[in-house]
């Protein structure tokens, strides 16, 4: 008798609904709150690329050896150079960096000697395209530009 009065009045779901409410003050969130708040990665993460430029002049600071794209085991770098006639020098033009393929294992990063290639503790870089995860200079010289979301 008491099992069916349960059941008719609905107890069982009042119950869960009850104990749901009481446990919907943010204090009681464990959970992370991605993408409001960023989690912190370790030290040595290995995530978005990045090709530095000089925080003086804003000049790049790759000098367009190839080394990171002969280093690399998916040969996903490309590095787009011209020789300048007036100082002999190879001129960066383009550099596209596949994400989609790349394993971060951080050969190019090690092979980079002027330290221009970095892969940072970022790790925000999704796209809803093949196309868009490949990166140009100027993303990699400036980063993405995720969505910010407001709560
Ligand atoms: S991290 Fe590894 S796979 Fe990715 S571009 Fe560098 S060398 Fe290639
Ligand atoms: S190894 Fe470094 S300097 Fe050489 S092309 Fe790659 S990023 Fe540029």
């Amino acid at each position: 008798m008491k099992r069916f009065l349960r059941t008719i009045l609905l107890v069982d779901l009042f119950e869960g609904l009850w104990l749901t409410l009481r446990t919907q003050h943010p204090r009681n969130i464990t959970t992370e709150q991605y993408p409001a708040v960023i989690p912190k990665v370790g030290e040595r993460y290995r995530g978005l690329p990045r090709l530095n430029t000089n925080p003086e002049t804003g000049e790049t600071l790759c000098i367009s050896c190839d080394l990171c794209a002969l280093a690399c085991p998916e040969t996903l770098i490309v590095v787009g150079w011209v020789r300048n006639p007036e100082t002999k020098r190879k001129d960066l033009v383009n550099f596209t960096y596949d994400t989609s393929r790349c394993m971060f294992c951080g050969l190019c990063e090690d092979a980079c000697p002027v330290d221009a290639l970095e892969l940072t503790q970022d790790y925000q870089m999704a796209s809803f395209t093949r196309e868009g995860q490949i990166f140009d200079r100027e993303v990699l010289e400036e980063g993405t530009k995720p969505t910010k979301f407001k709560w």
